[in-house]
């Protein structure tokens, strides 16, 4: 059985097929770029989705030595994310799907990291930190939904990095590049930024207002305030997602979205799961930001599990859809 996936929430536009075992024959994508120190303008990354939408779907069934035939059922991105790029999934992926008279299984973009994340892993019941430009969650399966135990207040850390980039005139997205000059720190000068943490929740936008002004300050070295703003916003997530280990009990932690191509990130995690006795996965890196495949692999999990399709007249798309209302009939 063979899933065309069709994800367009944000920046990317991906297309990728994926079997019932799970091996990804193709993943196609294209990213909008925004100009240099702007982010990403919904209007002209949709007009970028519309304008690669056909290649890149012609590339990924290349890629997979598949046309449209063969693909039994077409699952695409439904939400959480920007309105007119969500759109130009689903217009693409409704056309699709009536014309072939396939299935169409509309996937929730978070519940596409996780599944993926955990398909490519190996973790089976992960406690998950969902980073990325569009979420900031930690995450726990239970009693048939991904449950939040702790979440962003205000701005997700993709956005504290990106906007902080931004107002420094790095092209978007820029956590790559913080993260390059944080390791040329070459003093570990680290000052002391606001640091929030309320219960298990984090909140970043003071701690980017600060950022900045520091920035700004004669004689500011950047790499320096870039490790700064690392060390502060990774400090506060590994101290939320060590609590929530120590919470719920699981054995293991996955990292999934953008941000988990972190090293810095990932160390300071790994230090919580070893303390609390608990295996860490990471994401593959080429996977961990948005692609076609996270949404083939989900489809074809809840089309395996449940026969959900929607009618194509049906096939909408929902900006603020929260992982935390899905039903998941695959896992328990
Ligand atoms: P996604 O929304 O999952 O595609 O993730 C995009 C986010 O990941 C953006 O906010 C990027 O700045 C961020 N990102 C990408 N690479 C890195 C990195 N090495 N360190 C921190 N953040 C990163
Ligand atoms: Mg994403």
């Amino acid at each position: 059985m063979l899933c065309l996936g069709i994800e367009s929430t944000a920046h990317t536009f991906g297309c990728a097929v994926v079997d019932r075992n799970g091996k990804v024959l193709s993943d196609a994508r294209d990213a909008y770029k925004a100009p240099e120190g702007k982010g990403i303008h919904p209007r002209e990354a949709s007009r970028h989705h519309i304008e690669v939408s056909s290649q890149v779907l012609r590339q990924a069934l290349e890629d997979a030595s598949a046309t449209m035939k063969d693909v039994d059922i077409i699952g695409y991105s439904a939400g959480p994310g920007l309105g007119p790029c969500l759109r130009v999934g689903a217009v693409v992926a409704r056309t699709l799907a009536g014309f072939y008279k396939k299935p169409l299984v509309p996937v929730n973009h978070a519940l596409g990291h996780i599944e993926l994340g955990a398909m490519l892993t190996g973790a089976h019941d992960p406690l998950v930190l969902l980073v990325s430009g569009g979420h900031t969650m930690i995450l726990a399966f239970s009693h048939g939904r991904w449950r939040v135990f702790g979440e962003t207040l205000d701005i997700t850390i993709g956005q504290l990095l990106d906007q902080f980039g931004r107002a420094m005139g790095f092209a978007s997205p820029c956590g790559g590049k913080v993260e390059q000059l944080a390791g040329e720190s070459q003093q570990k000068n680290y000052t002391q930024l606001p640091y929030v943490v309320k219960g298990n929740d984090v909140s970043f936008s003071g701690l980017l207002t600060a950022a900045v002004r520091l920035a700004q300050k004669d004689k500011a070295d950047l790499s320096d305030v870039c490790y700064s703003l690392q060390e502060t916003s990774f400090a506060m997530l590994a101290e939320a997602v060590e609590r929530a280990l120590s919470f719920t009990g699981k054995r293991e932690m996955m990292i999934v979205g953008g941000v988990s191509a972190n090293r810095r990130l990932a160390s300071m995690l790994e230090s919580a799961c070893a303390r609390q006795d608990s295996r860490f996965f990471a994401c593959p890196i080429k996977f961990a930001g948005d692609n076609g495949a996270q949404i083939a692999w989900t489809a074809l999990l809840d089309y395996a599990a449940t026969k959900n399709k929607v009618a194509v007249k049906d096939a909408s798309v929902t900006q603020s859809w929260r992982l935390d209302t899905v039903n998941v009939a695959w896992r328990n």
